[in-house]
């Protein structure tokens, strides 16, 4: 199965967008969303591939087309296809906490942060440095020894329910803040749900459920965090879980201290 995006990389701002932003405004104005973007927007992983949309009313989306696929950088992940369930499992079954974590730091670096000052001298010199880059954190060795990629997604894409059941790695540029879940009656804090929201219009997109052990190992952090709504902060957030339906937004446990990666913008 070829890969559909629900982001893009954005050549003129040199940062990586949800797809949701080229349909808001195409909704609205598609000469304008034309205009803008198309023939601007690559591959959100290496930034090299150029990315075509289908604009069916049912199906749109976007992609890169077979006669492009070799413009990836060599290491792209999005050259090969996404692993399956039982690959994905056996990975997570079998993890290294601290190869996890690395992969979540760079997720973060690479789909959500633009480049640094310093890089960006040196992308305006050539091209080169994009294909050397750290490009393949999401790789994992398939059933039959072939390079697949992990399941991930961004928390801002409009069709989270996709595939719901797997472990994926979830990302975003979102606001935080931190409930703390003291029963009635009792005096200690029972478990810390992290809420996750859209930065833009502040609707919650999902709940990370932290217990308090898990909690004491990321307390330096999540002790920075404003414990109300209001105060909520934009953070880079990633973090691998499974996430359900519940009442209000999706929710997520989170298992590892290691899972979880944030850092304020
Ligand atoms: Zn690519």
């Amino acid at each position: 199965m070829k890969s559909k995006f629900d982001e893009f990389y954005y050549e003129n701002d040199a940062k990586n967008h949800p797809a949701s932003e080229y349909w808001e405004l195409y909704d609205k104005n598609p000469r304008e969303a034309i205009q803008k973007y198309d023939d601007h927007m690559f591959c959100p992983l290496c930034k090299l591939a150029p990315l075509s949309v289908a604009r069916g009313y049912q199906r749109r989306y976007f992609r890169v087309i077979n006669s492009n696929m070799n413009k990836h950088a060599v290491n792209c992940s999005y050259r090969y296809n996404k692993a399956t369930q039982k690959e994905t499992y056996k990975f997570y079954k079998e993890l290294d906490e601290t190869d996890i974590r690395n992969r979540l730091v760079s997720c973060m670096n690479r789909m959500l942060k633009g480049p640094s000052q310093n890089e960006n001298k040196i992308k305006s010199t050539s091209k080169q440095s994009e294909k050397n880059r750290n490009n393949n954190f999401l790789d994992i060795q398939g059933d039959r020894g072939q390079r697949k990629y992990l399941p991930h997604k961004n928390l801002n894409a409009s069709n989270l329910d996709e595939d719901i059941d797997e472990q994926k790695i979830y990302y975003g540029r979102c606001a935080l803040w931190l409930y703390q879940y003291i029963p009635l009656e009792e005096e200690e804090i029972k478990m810390y749900y992290l809420k996750v929201l859209d930065r833009n219009n502040k609707k919650q997109i999902c709940e990370i459920a932290i217990s308090t052990y898990v909690y004491n190992y990321l307390a330096d952090e999540l002790s920075q965090i404003p414990q109300n709504k209001k105060e909520a902060l934009n953070y880079y957030i990633c973090f691998s879980g499974i996430l359900q339906k519940g009442m209000y937004s999706y929710k997520c446990k989170l298992k590892d201290s290691r899972l979880l990666v944030l850092e304020k913008e």
